[in-house]
């Protein structure tokens, strides 16, 4: 199917007045036409054919839509559009340089009719976590260790991501913080665009400036590559962040996408993950630091059990919690050869830290 399909589909679409017959009304594909269609769909983007991929949508999708479309994909590095079983195509792809490899269910409404099958539509796939490409008009700008992408603030990031990116690279974490050399991070534009690549409702995000996960909604399945952890900006939460605190947030979230190879930390052990995230950002502010101490101050005496995981998304116990995680990360790491108790702390269960003395000094 190509320009052929689409001219005869744009002759079929005017009215027919003097023809007996009624147009034919499309009907849904098969599978197998949809996994054709799906097949087709990537060809014209390896091809670099701009008419041949407008040409696989209906004509009634909008023009600006397929157009943004395209643009957006000769960005990205798009794989492989597959047909699923459950009727959805699931799409892999990455940002160039990126490390593994994303993987997102997409809606895609697929009708034929006598003349071939077309693409009727391309959206989110239920509440299913949707690429940004697919959701708004995008950029891309790379700095240090980091490509930012979407159709937000990329500018305003672009100096804090680079900062940050840079110092979790020259951090003394030994093997544990393991930096991708291009760490991706997703600025959507808007609310709306925000909530589609998270799907869910940003009133879930209303207290985090970022979320730092692993893209791919696609289901249990093996892929060629393993989906790389992504950074996504809450436009909402800070959209008047200043420079300083761009860089405090990204600190934190690159230090989870470094440590994401070891997994979601065991039972108890949320501590070590936002403690080393917590730590390595204080590092990087004398201010933030201060207050930090202060939180610990303020709550003498401290205990010297570790903050229970449900603390950290209490608001009258987080404060406290990240507080006291990182002051126990600082101690850990310069009381001993570090690297290996950290991972053992991360992956083993209610394992408590051995520290010295009081994670801050009570008097
Ligand atoms: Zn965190």
């Amino acid at each position: 199917m190509g320009l052929l399909a689409a001219a005869l589909l744009v002759g079929c679409s005017a009215p027919a007045v003097s023809t007996p017959s009624a147009p034919e009304a499309p009907t849904p594909a098969s599978t197998a036409e949809r996994a054709d269609v799906a097949e087709h769909l990537m060809e014209t983007v390896q091809e670099n054919d701009e008419e041949a991929f407008s040409a696989t949508f209906a004509a009634d999708v909008d023009p600006e839509f397929v157009a943004m479309l395209w643009t957006n994909l000769d960005l990205i590095d798009l794989s492989l559009v597959e047909e699923r079983s459950d009727g959805t195509w699931r799409v892999h792809w990455k940002v160039p340089g990126e490390q593994g490899v994303a993987t997102h269910l997409i809606a895609a409404d697929v009708e034929c009719d006598s003349s071939g099958c077309l693409i009727a539509g391309l959206g989110q796939s239920g509440t299913s976590p949707e690429p940004i490409w697919l959701v708004e008009p995008i950029s891309i700008q790379h700095t240090a260790y980091v490509a930012l992408v979407g159709g937000g603030d990329l500018a305003g990031w672009q100096i804090p991501a680079g900062e940050a990116s840079a110092f979790l690279m020259a951090s003394p974490t030994d093997d544990l913080v393991q930096q991708a050399s291009t760490q991706v991070v997703e600025v959507p534009g808007s609310t709306e665009a925000f909530e589609k690549v998270m799907g869910a409702s940003a009133l879930d995000f209303a207290d985090a400036g970022a979320i730092t996960w692993v893209a791919n909604s696609g289901g249990d399945e093996d892929t060629v590559s393993a989906a790389p952890p992504r950074v996504v900006i809450n436009p909402d939460t800070t959209q008047d962040a200043d420079k300083t605190s761009r860089n405090l947030l990204l600190v934190h979230e690159l230090t989870h996408a470094a440590t994401s190879w070891l997994g979601h930390p065991a039972d108890g052990q949320l501590w070590v993950s936002e403690g080393l995230a917590e730590h390595l950002m204080l590092q990087t502010s004398d201010a933030a630091a201060q207050a930090s101490n202060q939180v610990l101050l303020d709550h003498c005496p401290l205990s010297d059990a570790p903050p229970a995981d449900a603390d950290f998304a209490d608001p009258s116990k987080s404060e406290l919690a990240y507080a006291w995680s990182a002051a126990a990360i600082n101690m850990l790491l310069a009381e001993r050869d570090t690297g290996h108790s950290l991972h053992y702390l991360w992956i083993t269960a209610g394992e408590q830290p051995e520290l010295i003395g009081p994670v801050a000094d009570c008097g």
